[in-house]
């Protein structure tokens, strides 16, 4: 007999509010869960509520030199460097396994943490599953290669990890961050220090003992909690790490770029997106509009790639604004926890807040407000589902990253007006074509500067297909091979026979 929902959920949030209120939240240093160097600790709120969860032990320089000193250890000792591929995938698959039958408790501190939709944060648990099991698969196939040559040498190529690797992450989708780096870095062979967001930190540390509980040796992966001005910077401006991996602000990533400038380490960086939406007069209308409306909304608008810019061939303009208006008016806002939530609060009143601000900026700037344009004042840091009509894409609600639940629908003439404005941004993250035209479908794609695109489908993720920026959203890819060699690096070998 399958547990009703109504039950599973309270079951799971019961359990997320006893490990939360379990003791203070400590850093994981060396295999041991120890209190922060300064003794300092701060608050984690819930957004939903503005209530207080529990606090947590506030990493800055002192504790990440100690992480490093742990992450070299545990790079250089035999139990690790030395542990046969095969080896590595039962370990990157049991960690799999482990949290897959955590599915519920992660997902519900997830919602607790960061406000997101139970059924939302069910759902990014989940993939982290998958990813797990598709780094396992990568183990035993990070190869080298052999040069030719005339016979009398013989000329190879080992590819080898990069060492201690430090990630930072966001707070918008921390689980699904945190195991993407965790899951990519292992399965090269590196060992991590990862700093999350203060605001959103309890899945990293709850995920990070689930790990625990598998056999990896201690140093693997650490976690440190803090600010990104201390902790973040002393990471990446740290003289012993070898590479830093930032998911975050293009402001911050250029930051990191600037500090990472110490010793040359390696960067990747996955950056903000403003993603064009292209609907052609010829496309499926109510799969575009649904779609259109699932990606400006879903977590209430605090991902990367949504899309926030909806580009609308003239002719079905009206009716694609009008529907997708009313589409968007039946997302409801609410406790994260309720069935029937689509939207929860925003990360913070300060988050809120700026959302609030870009609303007035859209008005202002003479957009035509089709719905919403309301946050609410609390408890909970809630903003509307907002669409503004007859946007201009040099608008600046067009051009800068919102993180919030605010669609710009903006008409176009035909291919090359959709692709010069669609272009028109410093992001390039994603973007989507809806048309029944397959060679519209496949030049207009061809066309658009950015780094994931999708043809009548907006936001679907497969861990083997690369994820990363062009132009100002970013540096390298994360999952698929890319990601592979964005964590390893190449040695060349000559024998003389
Ligand atoms: P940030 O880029 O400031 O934060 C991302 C991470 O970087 C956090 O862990 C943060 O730490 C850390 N950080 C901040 N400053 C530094 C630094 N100098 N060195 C190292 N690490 C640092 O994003 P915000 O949280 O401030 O959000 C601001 C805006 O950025 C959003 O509104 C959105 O537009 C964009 N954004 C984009 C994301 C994406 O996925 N592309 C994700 C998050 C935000 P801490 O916050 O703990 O101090």
């Amino acid at each position: 007999m399958t547990t009703p929902l109504v039950d599973r959920t309270e079951a799971a949030r019961a359990k997320a509010l006893a490990w939360i209120q379990q003791g203070s939240k400590r850093l994981l240093i060396g295999g041991q869960w120890v209190t922060a160097a300064s003794g300092k600790s701060f608050e984690v709120i819930n957004p939903a509520t503005e209530q207080l969860l529990c606090h947590v032990a506030e990493a800055d320089s002192a504790d990440v030199d100690a992480a490093v000193l742990a992450a070299r250890k545990a790079f250089e000792a035999s139990s690790w460097a030395a542990m046969s591929p095969h080896t590595r995938t039962r370990s990157l698959l049991r960690i799999a396994d482990t949290i897959e039958a955590h599915i519920d408790e992660l997902a519900a501190i997830e919602s607790l943490d960061n406000g997101m939709p139970l059924w939302f944060a069910q759902g990014a648990v989940a993939a982290t599953v998958d990813i797990f099991r598709y780094y396992a698969g990568w183990c035993t196939k990070v190869l080298g290669t052999t040069i030719p040559s005339d016979g009398s040498t013989l000329t190879y190529t080992l590819r080898e990890p990069l060492g201690v690797c430090g990630q930072v992450i966001p707070w918008n989708v921390p689980v699904l961050m945190a195991a993407i780096k965790f899951a990519n870095a292992l399965c090269c062979g590196n060992t991590v220090i990862l700093k999350p967001a203060e605001l959103a930190c309890l899945s990293s540390l709850r995920l990070a003992e689930l790990v625990q509980e598998t056999d990896l040796p201690p140093g693997v992966i650490n976690v440190l909690p803090g600010f990104g001005p201390t902790a973040g910077a002393a990471l990446a401006q740290h003289l012993d790490v070898d590479k830093i991996a930032f998911t975050g602000s293009t402001a911050v990533g250029k930051q990191i770029v600037r500090d990472a400038t110490s010793n040359l380490k390696k960067v990747t960086l996955e950056l903000g997106g403003k993603a064009p939406n292209v609907v052609f007069a010829d496309a499926d209308i109510e799969k575009a509009v649904q779609a259109a409306v699932k990606t400006f909304c879903s977590n209430s608008g605090q991902v990367c790639s949504a899309g926030t810019r909806l580009f609308v061939q003239e002719s079905i303009h009206e009716q694609v604004a009008e529907r997708v208006a009313q589409v968007a008016a039946t997302w409801k806002v609410g406790d994260p926890f309720a069935a029937d939530t689509r939207l929860g609060p925003l990360i913070s009143a300060r988050q809120r807040d700026r959302v609030r601000e870009y609303i007035g900026v859209g008005q202002e700037g003479g957009a035509a407000l089709r719905l919403g344009g309301n946050a609410w004042n609390g408890p909970g840091y809630f903003v509307e589902p907002t669409v503004f009509d007859n946007v201009k894409n040099n608008m600046r609600i067009a051009q800068e990253e919102i993180f919030g639940p605010v669609l710009s629908i903006i008409p176009f003439k035909n291919e090359d007006d959709a692709v010069l404005q669609g272009n028109d941004t410093t992001y390039g993250l994603s973007a989507a074509v809806w048309t029944k035209d397959v060679a519209r479908a496949h030049k207009v794609v061809k066309a658009l500067k950015a780094g994931r695109l999708w043809i009548n489908t907006f936001g679907e993720s497969d861990p083997a297909m690369a994820f990363g920026g062009y132009k100002q959203s970013g540096w390298g890819r994360e999952f698929g091979q890319e990601s592979i060699d964005a964590y390893t690096q190449t040695k060349s070998v000559m024998v003389r026979f």
